[in-house]
């Protein structure tokens, strides 16, 4: 495969970091990815040549700012395929993507005793938003479970809908097993029964291609900082036809089109849904980090990572004892494990110590630690700079590990 995994690693100076001594071994990408010199690049142009805020000021250097802040959204309809720029609405990270929707689209369709359907793999931030706004409309959450693998099951999830169902929520891949879930399927079933879908795309995003219009999806949430782009932005897709009967989520500046002390009217989308001075500088470096997977190619990207994932597994697979939690048909991203009697925490402290980036812990997914009747997990996750001599490296230092543990 034409993959110039060289070129990319010299993209990431932080990759080249000793930590106690050792090279870095980053295997946290999940987490948070690290960020290209041409990210880091676009930063320091900002702010060393013409920063100024958005949308307000009628001069050259407010005006560059805006014409280059508004071209991201642009790049980001462009890369997830929206119908229309004003679809694009510029969040925190997901989490706030995610609070947006539950609180807006409760606020105006959640009733008493109404249903929203969230998965058992949930990331935290796509189960507490519901159940804050569940709480304020006394609605219910309903558990879509998984299987022993890590699989939905489209019969359950089709017993779960009923006429009481407002929306169903999930992750388009899962931060903990991995598991891609067929979320077109998914769509198809919720729609039929005329049920909106969010999906959280927070793992997704950065290994595999998304069109949200062949899709067909109600909202599609996801973070930059995952996506090698900065921290504290993320964006939110919604259709129009939801976003312009949504009421906004926060007020204050530029989210108004008229304000006085007896009635305030609001702004068109996407600005309804963005009020103040939003994170500038973050969303256009943003488009640096999109500009670098679209020079290298998504599906390229992905190739490499299933490459990286399959090799891990096999290898993961040879240690004894060790258990994967996750082994659904099509995987993405991460790789979570246990080995019989020894703590993940012991595990990620002593990779660390060698240099080796790991999570472990519950993933902020703890119903799928309750799920496995565990308290956390080792998990290794991967990016388009992770190399096979990255997972040699890994492998070998958790043998060691495992050598001084085992009891
Ligand atoms: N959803 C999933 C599946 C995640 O993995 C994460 C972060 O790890 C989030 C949501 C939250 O993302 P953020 O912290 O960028 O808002």
């Amino acid at each position: 495969m034409n993959y110039d995994i060289q070129k990319i690693r010299s993209w990431f100076p932080v990759l080249e970091q000793k930590i106690y001594n050792r090279p870095l071994i980053y295997l946290d990408s999940a987490a948070s990815s690290q960020k290209p010199l041409q990210v880091l690049m676009k930063e320091d142009e900002l702010y060393k040549s013409f920063y100024g805020n958005i949308h307000r000021a009628a001069h050259f250097m407010a005006d560059k700012t805006t014409l280059e802040f508004e071209a991201v959204r642009t790049q980001v309809q462009k890369f997830i395929n929206a119908k229309s720029r004003d679809e694009i609405i510029f969040t925190k990270g997901t989490t706030d993507s995610i609070n947006l929707v539950a609180h807006s689209f409760g606020e105006r369709y959640l009733n008493e005793d109404d249903e929203i359907i969230v998965s058992e793999m949930e990331h935290h931030s796509n189960i507490v938003p519901w159940q804050l706004i569940a709480g304020r409309k006394r609605a219910k959450i309903v558990k879509l479970p998984f299987t022993e693998t890590g699989e939905i099951e489209f019969d359950v999830f089709q017993k779960l809908i009923s006429p009481k169902t407002k929306l169903v929520a999930i992750a388009h891949v899962s931060n903990v097993l991995g598991t891609i879930n067929k979320i077109e399927e998914i769509i198809k079933i919720a729609h039929k029964n005329n049920v909106p879908v969010l999906i959280d795309g927070a793992q997704a995003i950065q290994h595999i291609p998304i069109n949200v219009q062949k899709l067909d999806v109600d909202f599609y949430a996801f973070s930059a900082h995952k996506m090698y782009g900065p921290n504290g932005v993320g964006i939110l897709y919604g259709k129009e036809k939801w976003l312009n009967e949504m009421p906004p989520y926060q007020g204050g500046g530029e989210m108004i089109s008229e304000v006085t002390f007896e009635k305030t009217t609001f702004n068109d989308i996407p600005y309804k849904f963005e009020a103040g001075t939003p994170n500038i500088t973050s969303v256009i470096s943003f488009g640096a980090a999109i500009n670098v997977i679209e020079e290298i190619g998504l599906n390229k990207i992905a190739a490499w990572e299933q490459k990286i994932m399959h090799y891990t597994t096999i290898k993961l697979k040879e240690i004894p004892n060790l258990k994967i939690y996750g082994e659904a048909s099509e995987k993405s991203g991460v790789i979570s494990f246990n080995i019989d009697k020894i703590h993940p925490y012991d595990i990620g402290a002593l990779l660390d110590k060698m240099g080796i980036a790991v999570r472990t812990g519950t993933h902020c997914a703890s119903p799928v630690m309750q799920h496995f009747n565990i308290h956390g997990t080792v998990r290794v996750s991967f990016g388009m700079y992770t190399s096979i001599e990255d997972i040699n490296s890994f492998i070998e230092a958790l043998k060691k590990v495992v050598n001084m543990l085992k009891t």
